[in-house]
């Protein structure tokens, strides 16, 4: 039985840093809700509930140290809402946009975690808490950095505010350079001292790591790699959305190609309960194989066939 992770991270970007509280509300709007509410957070919410299937949401919250709490708990009361679970996501973009600073002493942009020590780490995984919990949400127990931007001292702070889930850990991405494992490729559940690491699902395609994220992947290949996870014995499977997923990269309207993706992986996923089981990180933590399983591969004529999807996609989605 694999464990999959349907993960969301959760986010609102005002695209760009001039007029920020002019631009907001708009960008909250779209963001969240897509165009004419077509393609939002709840569309995506609402396909996997009528699967009976559960989303991992990493929200993030700094931003409402700048635009106060009332949109984060509204995004968090229709997570909560529409039945999937609260987890945290974080980017320190918005730390030095803060109304009332969060770290005194950082007042320019440092985009990502891991360009914070230690002692700041820690400090803004526990404000970032605080925030969720004063929104409604439950005490989180997991956390995903934004971008993937972790390191070793990501795991410290976590620990140190009793977050026993890291899912920050990508392979395809910054992974290497983090610090955690190294000269390892981290694809399994791992516990790492007080933190399980519960990486990002990678795979190898012929021309370097990619990690299974909705927008990235045929619909050939994701159904490809969960049976492949599934006969190789992977425990977990994580697969990775955004609240604006299912929008054209412009956010202009909703795109049609990732919808069905889509609804064919809940009702894959619905139909194969014997195999995969959807799960949150609430309850037990997963448990990290005894043995390490092989990598997971999609073959070259995979790859040609989502290249050729991606491009209609950007041709037919403008
Ligand atoms: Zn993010």
């Amino acid at each position: 039985m694999v464990e999959v992770f349907f993960t969301i991270d959760v986010e609102v970007w005002c695209d760009g840093w001039q007029d920020i509280d002019a631009r907001f509300p708009a960008a909250f709007e779209r963001y969240i809700y897509g165009p004419g509410r077509q393609g939002g957070l709840p569309d995506q919410l609402q396909i996997l509930r009528d699967h009976g299937l559960m989303a991992v949401c990493f929200v993030e919250p700094l931003f409402s140290g700048r635009f106060g709490a009332a949109p984060l708990e509204e995004v968090v009361g229709l997570i909560r809402d529409a039945g999937h679970e609260v987890q945290m996501h974080l980017h320190t973009e918005w730390v030095d946009e803060a109304r009332v600073p969060m770290l005194p002493a950082v007042r320019r942009k440092r985009q990502h975690l891991r360009h914070f020590d230690r002692a700041e780490q820690c400090a803004l995984v526990r404000q970032g808490i605080a925030m969720l919990q004063g929104a409604g949400a439950l005490r989180p127990t997991a956390f995903r950095a934004g971008s993937f931007a972790m390191n070793a001292d990501t795991l410290a702070a976590l620990a140190d505010n009793g977050i026993a889930i890291d899912c920050s850990y990508n392979a395809s991405t910054m992974g290497p350079s983090s610090g955690v494992c190294p000269g390892e490729t981290l694809d399994q559940a791992r516990q790492l001292g007080p933190v399980l690491e519960l990486p990002m699902t990678v795979y190898a395609d012929g021309r370097g790591l990619r990690h299974t994220q909705l927008t990235a992947c045929s619909w050939g290949e994701l159904q490809a790699l969960l049976w492949q996870a599934a006969d190789r014995g992977h425990g977990q499977f994580v697969v990775l959305s955004h609240n604006f997923e299912l929008l054209t990269p412009g956010l202009q309207r909703v795109d049609p190609i990732v919808l069905r993706r889509l609804r064919r992986l809940a009702a894959f996923l619905d139909r194969h309960r014997d195999r995969f089981r959807v799960r949150g990180l609430l309850g037990d933590a997963p448990t990290p194989p005894s043995a390490a399983p092989r990598h997971l591969r999609s073959p070259l004529w995979r790859t040609g066939a989502r290249v050729l999807e991606q491009a209609w996609r950007r041709t037919y989605s403008r």
